[in-house]
């Protein structure tokens, strides 16, 4: 163990187990600051996110508290927080899980350019993703393109060794901890808790479900996904700790997991993702209209699993990924309207938002991103209908159509005259020069 102080700043690594900056630095020094820095500049992008970090702060600091340390906690540029911080402790060293957004890259450059100039040692570890990105590259290229043959290879590498939670963090003497505020109010009235003990709780309970994963998982009314992505986008859990734990890394849900590696690996290469089409020589030429992306926003499209899914978002700061498939392409592949503002949508109301994840998703939806084939067809009606067969998940979110038995549900402009007067629904927007057959 090197005598000394240095501090571990957390970022989206809200937990103690297998966490290898925090081990790492523990093992390595015999006084260690866990610490995390309010940024104003990201407080105004989610109230859900937001509320879940808060909740996620107070139980990582209770977990630190329990093994005789503390999370500290400052305000303001978590870069000239950290350097001031290590002056006032004496620290020499500075740990930090490497993350790939623009910003966590922006920040982590910067954050070296001051260690440097204050003689600090920054170092990066693991942690976020199972694999990192970068850690695979097909011949000839600096990043997998494609989701098959990096699954093989992600599924084919050696990977690290997880790691336990620290036995004992110390802090230095009289350190001024700082207060946490009360977890603000959310968005989504039935939005899930943050938290690592809430996240190792779900995880235990989920996965006697894995077998049925396999033919469950696009069940829109069954809800039979493990809902770990808030926790996996926060890190109150460690992915690679959740797909040790589901075992076979071909199998239908570590494969899920691996889609999650395989975005960060394509937005450490590409991190104009949010901006960008990543496709070269993707055309974009998109609509704009304001009331109609209003009426997706609101779920009030007319359309009933499209509704149902922007609802279901609204309420519980999630979404089945069934129907963030059907409601993004709605937005870009029937209503032609730029997949941007989709992302921003998205990004606003969701738990697990996340860049890598949520605007590489939106660029597979849309034809930019990388889907092997971007010119797929897209029927919302067959689609509700085949993962929806019943409507029930439908039925759950649109209640003005509860009344409305089976898989009529799905399209109400064809109801009976006389049924359709009882419904106070709207009908489906109309697009300008196209016609769909599934909405004649
Ligand atoms: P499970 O089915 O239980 O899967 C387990 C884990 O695998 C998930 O928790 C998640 O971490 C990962 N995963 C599953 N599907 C995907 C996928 N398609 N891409 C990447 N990782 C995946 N996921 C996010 O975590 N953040 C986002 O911001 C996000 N935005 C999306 C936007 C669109 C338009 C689409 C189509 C998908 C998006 N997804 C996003 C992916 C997926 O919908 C969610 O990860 C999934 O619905 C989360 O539910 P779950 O935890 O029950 O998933």
């Amino acid at each position: 163990m090197t005598a000394g102080t240095a501090i571990v700043l957390l970022t989206r690594d809200l937990r103690v187990h297998d966490h290898p900056a925090l081990a790492t630095t523990c093992a390595a020094f015999d006084r260690v600051v866990p610490l995390y820095v309010l940024d104003p500049q990201l407080a105004g992008l989610s109230a859900n996110r937001m509320r879940f970090l808060h909740q996620s702060l107070a139980e990582l600091r209770a977990e630190l508290r329990e093994r005789g340390g503390d999370l500290v906690v400052r305000h303001g540029d978590p870069v000239a927080e950290t350097v001031r911080l290590a002056g006032e402790v004496g620290a020499t060293a500075v740990a930090l899980s490497a993350d790939v957004s623009r910003y966590a890259r922006r920040r982590e450059r910067r954050l070296r350019a001051e260690c440097d100039r204050h003689r600090l040692h920054l170092r990066l570890f693991p942690g976020l993703t199972v694999v990192e990105p970068g850690a695979l590259h097909p011949g000839g290229g600096d990043h997998y393109r494609v989701f098959s043959p990096y699954h093989r290879a992600w599924a084919a590498l050696r990977w690290r060794e997880e790691l336990a939670a620290p036995r004992r963090v110390t802090l230095p003497d009289g350190l001024d901890v700082g207060r946490l505020p009360e977890p603000p109010a959310g968005d989504s009235p039935e939005a899930a808790p943050g938290g690592e003990r809430v996240a190792r709780q779900r995880l235990t309970d989920w996965l006697p479900e894995l077998d049925g994963y396999g033919d469950r998982h696009d069940d829109m009314a069954g809800d039979g996904t493990s809902r770990l992505s808030p926790y996996l986008r926060f890190g109150c859990l460690s992915p690679l700790a959740v797909a040790n734990r589901a075992g076979d890394r071909s199998g239908p849900f570590v494969r899920q997991i691996c889609w999650r590696d395989f975005y960060y690996q394509v937005t450490a290469a590409f991190p104009e993702i949010s901006e960008q089409p990543y496709r070269r020589g993707a055309t974009e030429r998109w609509r704009y209209d304001d009331d109609a992306l209003a009426a997706w926003t609101e779920g009030r499209t007319g359309l009933p699993i499209v509704d149902a899914g922007m609802r279901q978002m609204r309420a519980q700061g999630w979404m089945h990924n069934r129907a963030r498939l059907i409601t993004a392409g709605y937005l870009t592949k029937h209503l032609g309207q730029d997949w941007r503002p989709g992302v921003g949508v998205f990004f606003r109301w969701l738990l697990d938002g996340d860049v890598a994840n949520n605007s590489g998703n939106w660029q597979w939806v849309a034809g930019t991103g990388n889907d092997t084939k971007p010119y797929r067809g897209f029927n919302p009606v067959r689609q509700a209908e085949r993962y929806d067969p019943d409507g029930a998940y439908v039925r759950r979110w649109v209640p003005e159509l509860a009344e409305v038995r089976g898989k009529a549900v799905h399209q109400p402009w064809r109801l009976p005259d006389q049924l359709r007067r009882t419904v106070d629904y709207p009908p489906p927007l109309s697009v300008p020069d196209t016609d769909p057959a599934w909405l004649r």
